[in-house]
């Protein structure tokens, strides 16, 4: 019989009434002849309101009780829930984490699920039961209970659903689905359908208000099926799965980090272990960091800016400052007051223009692009915090994104079709193995590492650093059909601008010929391009919060002379331009690194 995971959050089963609601989703299911796990969050404001009366006690509670305390929200839900089942006619059994099975790590209060059995779920199942999982939190080896940090109800649904194969898992909320972007800022924001885990993942600053991304991350591994769907009607809500909606747009969403420093290092020198360098010092500090670029060294001279949440600025400068010195750069800046905006799709990886269309919408409500960075289905700038709310409004509206089914309007740039390269298998494939991936669920943070050696480099410097400029660039390689892949633009200096990107081998001398035109209205700008490189990427999840990862790929490069001429980032990717020549042998260092085979 095939097993449905459903999970209630919190406002989802905050009284009575809602309790007898969720039961009644679960008999429904039931009834329907599934076998039904449920997974509920403590109610209300339970969980809130226990941190602080915490608070009241001692300002430094011992994580240990932390979590005691806090999983007690969890068990009382399981129990009420439990009742409600029994009232409207059926059987339930409610469990605790550590009555389900769900070992973890012994890092309390952010504890990550080390192996979950599945033999006492199966057997309660089996005898007709609807069992009542309590979400967010586990027990270590000792026996300690241990919770998953905070949100953490969505990963215990996803890693139940994981371990037992389960057809859908189903995440009940206050929301009607995932938005094309935040409604509160773009009023004809539109519920999506379908989107794919790595959408959501790099949409994580606007899928965060309904999921915690962890979970998904989790999906991703184990190609756990998701549907967010409203508690309060019946309305289908968003599906998250493997493959992306191909009847749908190109881009699915617009997300922003409203918040942003930047930090810039100039005048580093352009050799092996400068990165190394800076990242482990970041790492030690603990200090996530965003964006990351370095575009192309000129003349050995190489400038690198990362971006950091605004309240972690002092931080990062003191750890930028301290790095400089040792790296005998020339100047550390920053600038604070910016805001991240990205578009997001996997039209991305099948249609030109995509960038094109993004710079022409900003410039023309004369929006200056500070930075650019970009995944296969991501492209983020670095804007003035003030043309926020308004960028985010005109990137929506430029991508058409309150119709269900926009294909990308045709203003300036026609939208050219591309054979579609679509992902792995369903789960299915996938399914057998499974169960020998659940030992260490959680401990691999790098999922892939890649090398791309069929792309060039292009790069133009010295351009004027105005709004409108990337549009003229990008709109001109687009007319011409070129599907550009990676993007870094950096902090501009001294009023100049140097933009690069990477493009299909084959279409290189294209780019050259089309960017011509161009370059000729900027005095003094120029190109450059090297037919040969290697773009190596290092796919991941939490890779922010992991600040560590960054430093293991730049210190493997640099112990072996590996240099590093471009950095790219994103939610869950981090590629670096290396020369080509060197591609094969990084890309075996780098999975060793990171324990792949
Ligand atoms: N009750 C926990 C929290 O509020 C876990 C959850 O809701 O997912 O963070
Ligand atoms: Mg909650």
């Amino acid at each position: 019989m095939s097993v449905i995971v459903q999970k209630f959050g919190g406002t989802s089963v905050a009284n009575a009434e809602k309790i007898r609601g969720a039961a009644r989703r679960a008999i429904e299911a039931r009834r329907q002849g599934h076998q039904v796990v449920v997974v509920v969050s403590a109610r209300g404001h339970k969980t809130d309101e226990l941190v602080e009366l915490a608070a009241e006690i001692t300002s430094r509670p011992r994580p240990r009780e932390m979590d005691m305390l806090l999983s007690t929200g969890e068990q009382e839900s399981v129990a009420l829930m439990a009742m409600a089942v029994h009232e409207l006619g059926e059987e339930a059994i409610s469990l605790t984490g550590a009555q389900i099975g769900v070992l973890t790590d012994t890092t309390h209060t952010k504890a990550r699920i080390v192996s979950i059995s599945t033999q006492r779920m199966r057997d309660l199942l089996n005898a007709g039961n609807i069992v009542i999982a309590a979400g967010f939190q586990g027990v270590d080896s000792d026996f300690n209970i241990t919770t998953l940090g905070r949100g953490g109800s969505d990963t215990t649904a996803t890693a139940l659903a994981a371990a037992l194969n389960a057809e859908l898992c189903e995440i009940y909320t206050d929301v009607e689905g995932v938005f094309t972007t935040d409604p509160r800022i773009v009023s004809s924001a539109r519920k999506v359908d379908r989107i794919s885990y790595d959408e959501m993942l790099e949409l994580a600053s606007l899928g965060a208000g309904v999921m915690h991304s962890r979970s998904i991350e989790f999906a991703k591994k184990y190609r756990v099926h998701l549907r967010v769907r409203p508690s309060f009607s019946d309305g289908p809500g968003t599906l998250i799965a493997p493959e992306p909606d191909q009847s749908s747009s190109i881009v699915t969403g617009v997300a922003f980090v409203r918040n942003e420093a930047l930090v810039r290092l100039i005048g580093l020198p352009d050799q092996p272990g400068v990165m190394s360098h800076l990242f482990t010092a970041l790492s030690f500090a603990k200090i996530p960091v965003d964006m990351v670029v370095q575009n192309v060294a000129r003349e050995g001279i190489a400038n690198v800016s990362f971006t950091v949440a605004e309240e972690d600025l002092p931080g990062a400068l003191q750890v930028a400052e301290t790095a400089a010195e040792k790296l005998g750069a020339i100047e550390v800046t920053h600038s604070t007051g910016l805001s991240k905006v990205s578009v997001v799709g996997h039209g991305m990886l099948t249609h030109t223009g995509v960038a094109a269309r993004m710079f022409q919408v900003l410039a023309a409500r004369g929006i200056n692009i500070q930075v650019v960075t970009t995944s296969e289905i991501k492209i983020s700038v670095l804007i003035a915090r003030s043309q926020c709310n308004d960028a985010v409004n005109a990137v929506h509206d430029g991508f058409e994104l309150h119709r269900p089914t926009a294909s990308m309007p045709e203003i300036g740039v026609a939208a050219k079709e591309r054979p579609l390269v679509v992902g792995n298998g369903g789960r299915t494939a996938l399914a057998e193995d499974i169960a020998s991936q659940l030992a260490g669920m959680e401990s691999i943070v790098v999922s892939d590492v890649y090398v791309d050696t069929d792309q060039s480099r292009v790069t133009i410097s010295n351009l004027p650093d105005d709004p409108g400029i990337a549009e003229e660039v990008f709109t001109a390689i687009a007319e011409g059909g070129v599907l550009v892949d990676m993007i870094v633009q950096n902090a501009a200096r001294d009023g100049r601008a140097t933009i690069s990107f990477t493009v299909p081998f084959e279409d290189v001398d294209r780019s050259l010929l089309l960017l011509r035109e161009v370059l000729e209205r900027y005095d003094g700008s120029s190109v450059t391009h090297d037919r040969h490189i290697g773009k190596l990427c290092v796919v991941g999840i939490g890779l922010r919060s992991h600040t560590d990862v960054g430093s293991r790929l730049f210190r493997t490069l640099a112990d072996n002379q590996i240099n590093v001429e471009m950095i790219n980032t994103s939610e869950i990717k981090l590629c670096v331009v290396i020369s080509a020549e060197h591609a094969a042998k990084a890309l075996t260092l780098s999975r060793a690194e990171f324990g792949l085979p």
